[in-house]
């Protein structure tokens, strides 16, 4: 039986009092309207169940409504639910050293915040008093965050608005599928592309092309210094977008000879989404100045953090810097206990098996489908990236694309979309699937793009 106010009441509310993007947006043509959520699954008001293939955007990181971070937060609520962070509460101090304890040395300073944004936020203003510079770069086809200063910082016009652009420049994206250059050989994934390119074994020219690209926007673009370099180690809303192994490392080492400092946005890749790392820069081998972190931090309770050195976190010590909200005992205990849960769960190393597992399965269905043209990423940190056909690799139309991902939805499970031309399904399960729900999700996307074939 259908639960709570109707459907019909629920859109005309939608329509009139929600946020502007809601009322653009219904994320699938006949909206999902979802009412109970436990692990990978969800129930929508008429108590259809459904696979959540998606987790809130990578966010339900150990399931929803996972219940030994369920009994935490409820234990939490029923002693403190907040003081500002002016007074000394257990929980923030517990979870500041158990997730300081998590990154290397000498990223040690933390700072609460509550989402992706106002970490970024916070990242783009420490790095420009620390250096003193102001110019930040970040990659085309990044999302950095909503509030106006990381909207700057996104380059996915999608997600932009025409404010002032604060300084922001956006560096070609070395993406070895889409880009002029490279092939699969040239980033770290299971799966290889059927895409190849003519570098020598062990050598990627396509690499230094990239870093050219970054050097010509240091020569051409930059209106004054660099602050800040930001790049998320595996783009999220990009499409699961890959760089060449050693591009990050070398973006790195360029913009410090200028003064610049390395940002880290591990909003989607971090606490162990891409399997082989608990966070995605260690699989670049780079060593970043300040990492950003939300979503799957606290497994979908509003949080996001800031981790830096005590050099650059000294550039708040001539004043107040104050945040009501960051780090408050709900969230820093069920963010506490979301880091047990995944020790104690191993959902790192079930990230690593089970999306190995799907890139292994999805690339077999590249190899089926015209219309599939690359599977990319590592562990649950999925992209799907959809074309007309494989040679001329034009991105899948928006009607193709709703079409497929409406009646994946209809069959009972829930991806999501990405991609500049929205081209990429994105397959960023909570990190408890097992290969029973991957099986099912790879049944379902079969059958649908299966069936989108045979209309078309
Ligand atoms: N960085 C990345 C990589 C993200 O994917 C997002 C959210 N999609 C953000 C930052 C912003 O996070 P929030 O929505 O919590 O502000």
């Amino acid at each position: 039986k259908h639960q709570g106010m109707s459907k019909q009441h629920m859109m005309e509310i939608r329509q009139l009092n929600c946020q502007p993007m809601t009322m653009k947006v219904t994320y699938y043509k006949s909206p999902v309207f979802i009412h109970q959520g436990h692990m990978q699954w969800l129930w929508d008001t008429d108590g259809k169940r459904y696979l959540d293939f998606f987790a809130g955007v990578a966010t339900v990181s150990v399931g929803h409504c996972n219940p030994k971070v369920t009994a935490v937060a409820v234990a939490q609520m029923k002693r403190l639910w907040h003081t500002t962070c002016i007074y000394v509460t257990p929980p923030l101090q517990e979870y500041c050293e158990k997730l300081a304890s998590l990154l290397p040395d000498p990223l040690k300073v933390v700072y609460l915040t509550n989402s992706g944004s106002e970490a970024n936020d916070l990242a783009m203003l420490m790095a420009r008093l620390h250096t003193g510079n102001h110019d930040m770069i970040s990659l085309r086809g990044s999302y950095h965050g909503g509030s106006q200063q990381t909207m700057a910082l996104t380059s996915n016009s999608a997600f932009k608005y025409p404010v002032a652009n604060g300084g922001c420049t956006a560096t070609m994206c070395p993406d070895v599928f889409r880009g002029p250059w490279g092939g699969s050989h040239c980033r770290d994934s299971p799966v290889q592309t059927i895409r190849t390119c003519d570098c020598p074994q062990g050598q990627c020219m396509a690499n230094d092309k990239y870093i050219g690209q970054l050097d010509e926007t240091f020569a051409t673009s930059l209106p004054s210094r660099v602050a800040a370099f930001f790049a998320e180690p595996i783009q999220g809303v990009g499409g699961a977008v890959q760089y060449p192994k050693d591009y990050l490392k070398q973006a790195y080492q360029r913009v410090r000879e200028r003064g610049g400092v390395c940002i880290a946005d591990e909003v989607q890749t971090g606490f162990g989404r891409t399997g082989s790392h608990f966070w995605g820069f260690q699989g670049h081998e780079v060593m970043p100045d300040i990492v950003t972190m939300a979503k799957g931090i606290a497994g979908g309770f509003p949080m996001g953090a800031l981790v830096t050195t005590p050099e650059i976190a000294a550039a708040f010590s001539k004043g107040a810097h104050f945040n009501t909200y960051g780090g408050n005992p709900m969230a820093c205990s069920i963010a506490s206990s979301v880091l047990d849960v995944m020790k104690e769960d191993g959902t790192q190393q079930n990230s690593l098996v089970v999306g190995t597992y799907l890139l292994t399965e999805l690339a077999k269905l590249r190899d089926k489908h015209e219309i599939i043209g690359d599977v990319r990423g590592k562990g649950l940190q999925i992209g799907v990236e959809m074309v007309e056909d494989k040679v001329s690799r034009t991105p899948l139309s928006p009607a193709a694309m709703n079409d497929i991902f409406e009646e994946t939805k209809d069959m009972g499970v829930l991806i999501g979309k990405g991609g500049v031309y929205g081209q990429n399904f994105r397959v960023q399960p909570p990190m408890c699937v097992t290969k029973d729900d991957a099986d099912y999700f790879l049944a379902v996307f079969d059958r649908s793009i299966q069936n989108y074939m045979d209309r078309r």
